[in-house]
């Protein structure tokens, strides 16, 4: 198996990303005119044909998101792609947006008409704002010429616009309902559910929401005669699959590799293995949210069901965090632990009070003061939070800690002295 492909990245260093003129050299577009010859319903089959699952952390089935999106009736939808790509370590998206922004159009696009909306948000991370005047430019390019607008490329009745928005760096507004609250201006905090925002998202409005990755993935995958994507990856997990790679590792960087290939391979091939000498400690898996591997799981297949089997996150953001023996796993969880009680909205009870209290017991582990019933108490809390809160950064706010607790029961081991007291 080739170690990185090139498939959402096969335009990379190919045109120049700030030019319309330069990306229809390269073939840009074709595919847009394909999708308008089909009916949504076959786009979204495709999608599903291809097992093609959402890149944005949930792994919904894109296919059937798209239908179910279509099927909604109402007189206006939105498409929303979500680029705010906050979790720690993950930096894929960006590579996209600066790299080739006209295949996310082109894909937002071919959204807007296979789910009947008429409106198009990316919604970009403020750290992020530098794209935004190639982004500007390219989505007026577009308008210009027609592939934007009303009766898109003689469509008649197929108006759509796109238009771009900046969060404020908010974490927990890479959640869609917390994505469709600051989009309209207020503050960026989930909302109870149901309503779904498939019914009402963005100004009320039913709204799909996509990642970067996943509407980039749709034009290559509508041009793909001879299924080169399928052949990609796993029987049972098909296709390619970005990721960021980075910590304490030689290379660290953006790949593109198909599903099925191993951590090792992800770890010492690609990234250049552990930088001056040292030892692999932990691996976290999906960003910030994402559970700990420890080195004996290191030939872990990187495919939805493997990592699941493994005990592991599913693929999540697609960042993949290498952690030496210079930084001990109790510092490790509570800089991930500072990181999620910074980040909690505060809204519920659970991931409000829960992370304060679990940064408390870190403290006193980090100390070596905790005593088996701290322990208790915590793993306690940090269930009750994964059930109980509102969203999910609360939900999977405690992943890493309660992985821990499995791959490194020894951090938590309780001091004797303490102990009897
Ligand atoms: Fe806010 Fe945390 Fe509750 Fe989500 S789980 S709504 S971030 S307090």
């Amino acid at each position: 198996m080739s170690k990185t492909v090139s498939f959402i990245t096969r335009n990379f260093g190919k045109y120049n990303p700030s030019s319309l003129a330069s990306y229809e050299f390269i073939g840009g577009f074709t595919a847009l005119r394909k999708a308008l010859d089909m009916d949504g319903d076959a786009i979204a089959q495709l999608l599903a044909d291809n097992g093609v699952q959402g890149r944005g952390g949930a792994a919904y089935d894109m296919g059937r998101k798209w239908s179910q999106a279509r099927a909604v009736q109402a007189p206006h939808k939105c498409v929303v792609c979500n680029a705010d790509e906050g979790e720690p370590g993950t930096f894929k998206d960006r590579e996209l947006l600066s790299k080739d922004p006209f295949q996310l159009l082109e894909g937002m696009i071919i959204a807007g008409w296979a789910v009947g909306a008429d409106n198009g948000y990316i919604y970009m991370r403020e750290e992020y704002s530098h794209l935004r005047p190639q982004l500007l430019s390219a989505i007026e390019q577009c308008e210009k010429a027609g592939y934007l607008g009303e009766n898109i490329l003689g469509h008649e009745g197929f108006h759509y616009h796109i238009h771009l928005y900046s969060g404020a760096g908010a974490y927990v507004c890479g959640e869609g309902s917390a994505l469709c609250e600051s989009l309209e201006g207020h503050s960026g905090r989930p909302r109870m559910k149901p309503p779904f925002i498939k019914q009402c998202g963005a100004f009320h409005l039913p709204t799909c929401v996509n990642n970067v990755e996943s509407l980039s993935l749709v034009p290559p995958l509508l041009l793909d005669k001879d299924g080169f994507y399928k052949s990609q990856g796993t029987p049972d997990c098909p296709g390619t699959k970005l990721i960021s790679v980075c910590g304490n590792v030689k290379n660290p960087g953006v790949f593109e590799v198909p599903f099925g290939i191993t951590l090792r391979e992800i770890i010492y091939d690609l990234a250049g293995g552990i930088e001056d000498g040292h030892q692999l400690q932990l691996v976290q898996l999906g960003g910030a949210s994402g559970r700990l591997a420890s080195p004996a799981q290191l030939d872990t297949q990187y495919t939805y069901k493997g990592m699941k089997g493994a005990d592991l996150t599913a693929i999540g953001s697609g960042a993949i965090l290498v952690v030496d023996e210079r930084t001990s796993v109790i510092g490790f969880l509570r800089m991930t632990q500072q990181f999620f009680s910074h980040e909690s909205c505060g809204q519920c009870t659970p991931c409000r009070e829960g992370n304060r209290h679990i940064a408390r017991f870190l403290d006193k582990i980090a100390a070596g003061t905790h005593t088996e019933e701290d322990i208790k108490l915590m793993e306690k809390y940090a269930n009750i939070m994964s059930t109980a809160s509102m969203c999910g950064l609360g939900e999977t706010a405690q992943s890493a800690l309660l992985s821990a607790m499995k791959r490194f029961p020894e951090v938590f081991a309780v001091k004797k002295e303490v102990a009897v007291r």
